[in-house]
Formats: structure tokens, C-alpha cells, sequence
């Protein structure tokens, strides 16, 4: 059973703040304490043995300093580097369409700008998936959840929606490539685009399971963002320090 990682990372970013130039340096290229973000995922995803190979989507105008941070971080062997799309299902449909896989094997798709991610929690979403063919990450909503209706003076509760009810989908997600395949063709055939993969099998009929998730998984977007990284990492290296 072979285990490969999707990487989608050709968003913009435009909700970093202007500091943050899109131009100068998409955010899954920030540096988060001396490393960019998307080094700092690909190293978190080294730590399982189980997955043989990456596949990152990006715009074309970073395809070379991609492979610049690769060569230079040593992961030129297992990485390949794909042209993103205008969405991020088109950046993980590129992605799906160059990985040769059977069925039975194991696609596990990650926000590129989740560094934080745990390898004991990705390996819990393949141990999910090899028993129930489709799992993503989730995190229990701590807040109440007001379904809204949006109108020209602002936002007008419709509904509570209980929050035992509720998770926050995180990343990895991930499928047996055959149901995933499926699943991609008939978005495609039917124009839907979802804001996450576990939404397009969830729609072809397939069961998703959710395995727990933590705050410190977040997925940089906004200002702020990386200092809260930073913030965790810092505590990590703590943690670490005085367990030996
Ligand atoms: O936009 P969002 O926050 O959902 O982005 C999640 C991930 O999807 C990011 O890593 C981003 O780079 C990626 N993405 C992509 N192609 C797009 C838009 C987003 O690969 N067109």
C-alpha cells in the first residue's frame, strides 16, 4: 500500500497583510521561525515512513524557487512540483492527475500552510483510512454556531445549530485514491467546487470520518498567524527540553 501526500500551495494569499506582498513572498514561502512554511510541512510529513512520495502545486511563477528551497532542504528525490490551478479542487486535480496509484492506496491532501501538523495525527488518518476508505482532520467547535443570512445591513441569525454537531475540518484529508478519483470526475462532470476534498466525496455518497484534530494545526492565513506559529513551535521546543 503506497501512502502520497498532495500539497496544494499555489493560493495567493491575499489575506496576509500587505507587509506580506504576495509578490515578495506568497505565505506557504514565509519563513516561520528561519524556514519557509511549506519546508517546515514537508518536514512534519517526513516523520512518517509510511509515505513514499510528494506532490506540491504552485503557481507557475514559483515553480523555481520551489525547487530552489527543495534541492536546498534535501527533499529533491521525493517531491515533485506540478502547476497549481485557479482553485485550490483544480490544484489537487493537477496534482491527482501525474500520481500513478491503485485503487487500495492511501492520498492523504494537506493546506500547505499547515506546518504544525503532528505525525501522530497524520498517521492516524492513515490508520482511518485504511479502515474506513475516507478521513479527514477535524477540530470540535468551541464556540456557539449561528447559522446566518447575509443582507445589505449585515448578518441576521437564522439558526443555532448545536455544537456536538459541529467540527472544524482541518487537513490531512485523506481517501483511497480510487474513491478520491471517483469522487474528483464527478465534481468535474457536474461543476462542483468545494472549499475542501472531503466535500467532493462526501457528495459522491462516501462516508468521511473525522479524526481528532488540535488548535496548534492551524493554517496560516491571516496577520497574526505566524506569530501564533511561532508562539507554538517555541512551546514545542520547550516541552522537548524538559522531557530529556
Ligand atoms: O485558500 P485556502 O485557505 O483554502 O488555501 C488552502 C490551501 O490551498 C493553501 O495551501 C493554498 O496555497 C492552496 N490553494 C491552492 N490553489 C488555489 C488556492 C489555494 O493550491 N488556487
Amino acid at each position: 500500500m503506497r501512502v502520497s501526500v498532495i500539497l496544494p500551495a499555489a493560493g495567493l494569499g491575499t489575506r496576509m497583510s500587505p507587509g506580506h506582498s504576495t509578490h515578495a513572498a506568497p505565505k506557504q514561502f514565509l519563513e516561520l521561525a528561519g524556514t519557509p512554511i511549506l519546508i517546515r510541512t514537508l518536514e512534519a510529513f517526513a516523520g512518517v515512513p509510511e509515505i513514499s512520495e510528494f506532490i506540491v502545486a504552485v503557481r507557475a511563477t514559483e515553480m523555481e524557487r520551489l525547487t530552489a528551497h527543495i534541492f536546498e532542504h534535501g527533499f529533491a528525490e521525493r517531491v515533485r512540483v506540478v502547476e497549481g490551478g485557479d482553485s485550490r479542487q483544480e490544484s489537487v486535480r493537477n496534482a491527482l492527475n501525474t500520481l500513478e496509484c491503485g485503487d487500495e492506496d492511501i492520498v492523504l491532501i494537506h493546506d500547505a500552510v499547515r506546518p504544525l501538523i503532528e505525525p501522530a495525527v497524520i498517521r492516524r488518518v492513515i490508520e482511518a483510512v485504511v479502515k474506513h476508505s475516507a478521513a479527514i482532520v477535524g477540530l470540535p467547535a468551541l464556540d456557539t454556531i449561528k447559522q446566518v443570512e447575509r443582507t445589505a445591513d449585515g448578518a441576521i441569525i437564522t439558526a443555532t445549530i448545536p455544537r456536538e454537531y459541529i467540527v472544524q475540518a482541518q487537513t490531512p484529508q485523506g481517501f483511497r485514491c480510487g474513491l478520491l478519483r471517483r469522487a474528483f470526475a464527478e465534481a468535474e462532470a457536474d461543476g462542483f467546487v468545494g472549499t475542501d476534498e472531503a466535500s467532493v466525496v462526501e457528495r459522491a455518497g462516501s462516508a468521511v470520518f473525522v479524526v481528532p484534530g488540535s488548535p496548534s494545526n492551524l493554517k496560516i492565513t491571516q496577520p497574526g498567524d505566524l506569530e501564533l506559529a511561532e508562539f507554538y513551535l517555541a512551546q514545542r521546543a520547550n516541552a522537548h527540553a524538559s522531557q530529556s
